[in-house]
């Protein structure tokens, strides 16, 4: 499973680029030679691939796929000492960690769209990718913070007006928002679970978009990606 890491302030346009990779690498992937994967244990399973076996299966993993709310990141009003037993923040944490095991595996790629703003949960995710010998990278969505508040309090006040719809635009309370910029750890490109470090920002067109993309499905998939060994 190669995994691809997104990361973000809230409302920053994660989704968006998410969906934007996910269509980019399902179109690689069904113009790539078929059942010749490309590194990472399963060049064994080629002999008994058919022309029509991509080499690549492709999963989008989210909060909203998973039901989770924008609430349970919420310590906006919890004393500070009890900030580490976030219980509801744990257990969604738990919930994506699991749907990211279960599609472990080196022929499958997996974009996991969400803050992943905690360096230690970063680490955990790429050492889980490591034991599964298939690279990790991370997508690091840049925004303004005036840029991405302005989205978030756009979303407040049409779910004001429209009460709550349950759609896939739920906006953060204003606290939660702040509080979790304030906590945001930017992903550092000089740690082995940060990198490669690719980057997309808000304003880059479709061009730099598609430049960016090509680089990272170079890591992930392509001739030269590095070969990944658990204990490194
Ligand atoms: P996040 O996943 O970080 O919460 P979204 O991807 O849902 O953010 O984006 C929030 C809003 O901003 C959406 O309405 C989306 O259409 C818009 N948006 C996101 N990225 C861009 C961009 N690069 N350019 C213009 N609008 C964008």
């Amino acid at each position: 499973m190669p995994l691809v890491i997104l990361s973000g302030l809230p409302t920053s346009g994660k989704s968006t680029r998410a969906k934007q990779l996910y269509d980019y690498l399902a179109e690689r992937i069904a113009g790539s030679p078929s059942g010749t994967e490309a590194q990472g244990g399963a060049a064994a399973s080629t002999t008994t691939a058919t022309t029509t076996t991509p080499a690549y299966r492709l999963h989008l993993i989210s909060d909203d796929a998973l039901s989770i709310s924008r609430a349970v990141y919420d310590l906006s009003a919890l004393p500070a000492h009890t900030r580490s037993a976030n219980a509801s923040e744990k257990d969604a944490r738990a919930a994506i960690y699991g749907a990211v095991k279960r599609v472990l595996s080196p022929r499958d790629i997996v974009v996991l769209d969400g803050l992943n703003y905690i360096k230690g949960w970063r680490y955990q995710l790429a050492c889980e990718a490591k034991n599964f010998r298939t690279p990790s990278v991370v997508l690091q969505i840049g925004c303004s913070v005036d840029q991405a508040r302005s989205v978030n309090e756009a979303r407040l006040q049409r779910h004001a007006q429209q009460g709550e719809t349950g759609d896939a635009e739920e906006p953060y309370s204003v606290a939660n928002w702040d509080n979790l910029v304030f906590r945001y750890e930017e992903p550092n490109p000089m740690t082995r679970w940060d990198s490669p470090l690719f980057a997309l920002t808000w304003d880059d067109d479709a061009a730099q978009t598609r430049a960016v993309f090509d680089k990272l499905w170079e890591a992930v998939a392509g001739e030269n990606r590095k070969e990944v060994r658990p204990n490194q």
